[in-house]
């Protein structure tokens, strides 16, 4: 029997284990990932396999440091980016929680670079922004690069492993709950485990377990919104006024014909696209490292949807768009914008005689809009324009677009201030699985506001 049982080895676990062990050093406390250790992580496309193998549970997502491990670990420190939780508490404690996490990056060894604090060093960037009707938020970056990124959260795992049972390579498959009071659960090696809270934090390659297991329980959630959208690959002087400054801008404009909100995300300078795989279904997404240029840039423009009644299921809708771009083109497709719009598929012939040349070689080149509904399609497309005029070359004909990036972060939790679930007592949901966070930092912040809240208790 634990006093805490963690489900998920991601930063919103790690911290959730770090804070309690400090606050009840004496606790019996478990956390449970279904991937491996960090040094038994492995993914083969970042070994230099050209297709992703879709393994059975994703080296590049799960293990200990869950979904951003292997990233260059870009820290953003403000509550204005990478999650919901002023949601749930003011935004001071936020910016307090985010210093303290911060401060814990620092002592496992974060590097002390942090891009974007000085303000006047781009008012022009941002007066740019304005005149093309697009919001630059300000967001100071702490970059840890890949290799700090790994031995900062190895010597997590070193100092947590001597204060609490880690299980590697163990899926949670059912939550046990008994008079609308969290249990434990039992896991797919036929094992139980018990304790007096339960914190879930499974990252959004758990969120569709999550939803599932909160729908046969009955644990009310809400709609959040679905992103869907692209990843933008240009040769990375057409950014480099930008990303020399800001290293990571976040950028939001309302498209004008749906006036839907369109969002730069996870910016890359001299980065590589990397295709993902989320239950069988390949997704794009980006990575930087300090070991490894390219000549190329990347981001993706994510469209946000906010469902109404009667659907329930944005998940699934953000799954059925990725799965279509997969059946096109057996994984992820790439098109250049001036192929799109002049309504035509690219192809490998086009692609080549382009001034820039796919990072993820895998991508089949084909047509987006056979793909994307047509309102994400035009909103992804006046987005581009919009950015040109900050960065000229951004609505260059050779510009690629990779689909599909989705965010299956979509079905909130309904949680209280507390984050412990509305219905079920003593089970926490915390972190990008939930719906409540976006990024490492608020995902970390996320874990020691329910150690806090766990441990105040007794
Ligand atoms: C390629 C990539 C690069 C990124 N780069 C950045 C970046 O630079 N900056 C940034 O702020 N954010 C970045 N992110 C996002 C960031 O990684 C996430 O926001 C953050 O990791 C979320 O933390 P989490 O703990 O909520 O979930 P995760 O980190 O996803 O961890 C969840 C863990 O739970 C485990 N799990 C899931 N279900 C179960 C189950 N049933 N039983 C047991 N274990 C389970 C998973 O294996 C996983 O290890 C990146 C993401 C990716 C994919």
């Amino acid at each position: 029997m634990y006093n805490v049982a963690i489900v998920g080895g991601g930063p919103a676990g790690i911290f959730t284990a770090l804070e309690i062990t400090k606050l009840k050093p004496d606790w019996k406390v478990l956390l449970i990932e279904k991937g491996a250790r960090i040094e038994k992580r492995k993914c083969l496309i970042r070994e230099g396999l050209k297709k992703c193998p879709s393994c059975k549970t994703c080296g590049l997502l799960c293990g200990w440091g869950g979904a951003g491990a292997f990233s260059d670990g870009k820290l953003t420190l403000t509550p204005e980016v990478g999650g919901h939780l002023v949601d749930y508490m003011q935004y001071n404690e936020v910016e307090d929680l985010i210093s303290y996490c911060d401060n814990i990056y620092l002592d496992h060894g974060a590097t002390r670079t942090v891009f974007g604090t000085n303000r006047a060093d781009f008012v022009d960037i941002e007066k740019a922004a304005t005149l093309a009707e697009l919001k630059l938020v300000h967001s100071p970056v702490r970059h840890l690069g890949t290799e700090k990124s790994l031995s900062v959260l190895k010597s997590m795992q070193d100092y947590l492993e001597s204060r609490i049972d880690i299980i590697n390579n163990e899926q949670v498959e059912e939550l046990i709950i008994k008079d609308d009071t969290i249990k434990g659960f039992t896991t797919n090696k036929n094992n139980e485990y018990f304790a007096d809270y339960v914190v879930v934090a499974p990252g959004r390659e758990g969120a569709d377990w999550l939803s599932q297991q909160f729908i046969k329980h009955k644990i009310e959630m809400v709609n959040n919104a679905v992103d869907v959208g692209v990843r933008v690959e240009l040769p990375a002087a057409v950014m480099e006024p930008i990303t020399s400054r800001l290293y990571e801008s976040k950028l939001i404009y309302h498209a004008p014909t749906f006036g839907d909100e369109v969002r730069t995300f996870c910016m890359n300078p001299n980065g590589e696209v990397v295709n993902e795989n989320y239950n069988g279904i390949s997704t794009v997404n980006g990575h930087s490292y300090a070991d490894k240029k390219t000549p190329n840039t990347n981001f993706a423009l994510l469209v946000s949807k906010k469902f109404t009644e009667p659907f329930h299921e944005p998940i699934k809708y953000g799954q059925h768009i990725a799965s279509l771009a997969n059946m096109l083109s057996g994984g992820i497709l790439v098109q250049r914008f001036g192929d799109l719009l002049d309504g035509r598929r690219s192809t490998p012939q086009r692609i080549k005689e382009s001034i820039i040349q796919p990072t993820l070689e895998c991508a089949t080149p084909g047509d987006l809009s056979l793909v994307l509904p047509y309102r994400q399609l035009l909103s992804i497309i006046e987005m581009l324009y919009a950015l040109d005029k900050i960065a000229p070359g951004v609505a260059s004909r050779y510009t690629l677009l990779y689909g599909i990036e989705v965010k299956f972060y979509s079905a909130r939790v309904l949680i209280s201030n507390e984050l412990e679930t509305k219905g079920v007592k003593n089970l926490f949901a915390i972190g990008d699985g939930a719906g409540v966070t976006r990024g490492l930092m608020q995902a970390s912040a996320s874990g020691v506001h329910v150690a806090r809240v766990i441990t105040n208790r007794n």
